[in-house]
């Protein structure tokens, strides 16, 4: 009888205890506020892998049809063949690229170690070998083309293996293509953050004063060719 007791004046006291706890955060009380579970990679489980080592499937080339940069040992190499952009369609989300520039360092400045990510294949995110060579500084690895230099330089040595982890903020029209958001970007480079909820002041030309110009909700990623031979693997994406 005690224990029953003592049971129920347990039971009593926890009921209390979460009602008054659900009367105070609404939001915790709803079960579609419960966060899903996400399993922790690489790549984490929710995410869509775009090139895993085996094949460009996931990518078309500048001229629509398969992407044709060298695959081999699990890695893709920009060929000349021009840049790629993935078949979906990405706004809003993290995207994790990994990037080698070559070992044999050949050129200097812009010449060295160039491709890009271009988020919505508008917007570049530089890949340059940076290591010991100097360019302009919002034309660096880790710059927003022409508009942001990184907040440091995070770069490994040439041919080492590099990562670029990114948050991206897809910008907002309204429906007359007015700008209504700009797009924002964060970016860890080697895990140091070289992009801190950057602003993107329009499209990464190289003159000119950056201007937006409206388009999709959803545009593709593409990673572009500058004619040297930059090293692509592990790149997945969760939308956001
Ligand atoms: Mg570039």
């Amino acid at each position: 009888m005690k224990t029953h007791l003592c049971a129920f004046f347990a039971s009593f006291c926890l009921l209390g205890s979460w009602t008054a706890f659900a009367e105070d955060n609404p939001q915790v009380a709803t079960p579609e506020a419960e966060p899903r579970v996400v399993l922790p990679g690489p790549p984490p489980s929710d995410a869509i892998v775009l090139f895993n080592g085996k094949d460009l499937s996931e990518w078309n080339g500048d001229k629509g049809g398969p992407a044709q940069w060298e695959i081999r040992n699990g890695v893709a190499t920009v060929n000349g063949t021009g840049s790629i952009s993935t078949k979906k369609s990405f706004a809003d989300c993290q995207l994790h690229v990994e990037w080698a520039a070559p070992k044999e360092v050949k050129g200097q400045g812009q010449g060295r170690g160039n491709s890009g990510i271009y988020l919505q294949a508008r917007y570049e995110l530089q890949v340059l070998d940076s290591y010991q060579n100097k360019t302009y500084y919002d034309g660096q690895a880790g710059a927003i083309y022409k508009q942001h230099a990184p907040l440091v330089n995070a770069s490994r040595q040439p041919g080492g293996w590099q990562a670029y982890d990114i948050i991206y903020h897809a910008p907002r029209f309204d429906e007359n293509g007015k700008l209504l958001k700009p797009a924002v970007i964060t970016v860890l480079h080697n895990g140091i953050l070289v992009q801190d909820n950057t602003e993107i002041k329009g499209l990464t030309a190289p003159a000119g004063a950056p201007q937006y110009k409206a388009h999709a909700f959803k545009e593709p990623l593409m990673l572009q060719d500058h004619k040297t031979p930059v090293r692509y693997r592990s790149i997945w994406i969760r939308e956001l």
